[in-house]
């Protein structure tokens, strides 16, 4: 990350300041926001063999998180984004996959004891769409919960969501997913995703809640109060707190206010695994 006064044009070279690197990727982010509320998880993917994929690893470790299933894939760099940030906050993000691209059937394979013991896979789309299908195959057939954030967004086929028990997107990823007449209202767009497949939907409208769908019908819920200063890692943190909950045995609402307060935390800090909240934090939030 690099804070510039305005975003370079074309063949522009602007001076910037402030230049950072800090681990993220949307199933690290998760994994770590997870583990830091008390789940037990295995990570399962790709770095490579370089500073920024022993820096990966090193973040996962210190969170506790499982790292048996990260492969380090020789002659490939580490995912990358590079981010440049303006004073007004717009910013420019260009994305490498890197290793993130080499996770492949075999390596599913290879743990699929994993998931076949855990009682939830989360995925997310930064992993190769035919491995994350491959490793949902795997949980369904042993009967665990699927959750996918379908993220960054991208259009999917209709049978993967099919095979998705609970979906959680953002506002902007749920109405690429529905299509080119998707309704702008969230109960309509979940609901609209929920016809799709998934038994739970959950959509995350940023400061403005939730909007959840599920068996017993569909409802907004408000986001708590929060003094936000930096959003990145809002969602992450609410699916990883989700998921901590889920497993727990509360049921979806009661899941999904623990994430809600989890992710209020996060956006009044700076950062997006620094600014994960502790189980203590959480619970006294209530
Ligand atoms: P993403 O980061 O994936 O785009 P959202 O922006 O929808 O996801 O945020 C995810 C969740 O984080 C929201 O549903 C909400 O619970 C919480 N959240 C985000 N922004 C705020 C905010 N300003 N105040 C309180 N909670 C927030």
């Amino acid at each position: 990350m690099l804070r510039c006064a305005r975003l370079p044009q074309p063949g522009e070279t602007v001076h910037g300041e402030d230049f950072r690197t800090a681990p993220g990727g949307k199933g690290a982010n998760q994994a770590v926001a997870a583990a830091r509320l008390g789940g037990r998880v295995e990570f399962i993917g790709c770095v490579g063999d370089d500073a920024f994929g022993t820096e990966a690893r090193t973040a996962l470790e210190r969170e506790g998180v499982g790292t048996t299933h990260l492969r380090t894939r020789a002659d490939v760099p580490t995912g990358v984004a590079m981010i440049l940030v303006e004073q007004s906050g717009q910013n420019s993000i260009a994305l490498a996959a890197g290793a993130n691209a080499c996770l492949d059937l075999a390596q599913v394979d290879d743990a699929a004891a994993a998931i076949a013991g855990a009682s939830l896979l989360v995925c997310q789309l930064e992993s190769p769409l035919d491995a994350v299908r491959h490793a949902i195959g795997i949980a369904r057939r042993h009967g665990v919960l699927v959750l996918l954030n379908p993220a960054p967004a991208q259009t999917l086929p209709p049978a993967l969501l099919a095979e998705v028990d609970i979906l959680v997107p953002n506002e902007s990823e749920a109405a690429l997913l529905v299509g080119a007449d998707a309704p702008r209202e969230p109960t309509a767009l979940a609901l609209a995703l929920k016809a799709q497949g998934p038994d739970t939907v959950i959509v995350t409208l940023g400061e403005d809640g939730i909007c959840l769908a599920d068996p017993d019908g569909v409802r907004l819920r408000a986001a708590p109060a929060a003094k936000a200063v930096d959003t990145t890692g809002a969602g992450d943190t609410f699916i990883g707190a989700f998921a901590v909950a889920l497993q727990e045995g509360q049921g979806t609402d009661s899941a999904a206010a623990f994430a809600q307060r989890a992710a209020a935390l996060s956006v009044a800090r700076h950062g997006a695994m620094a600014s994960m909240p502790t189980r203590d934090e959480c619970e006294s939030a209530r």
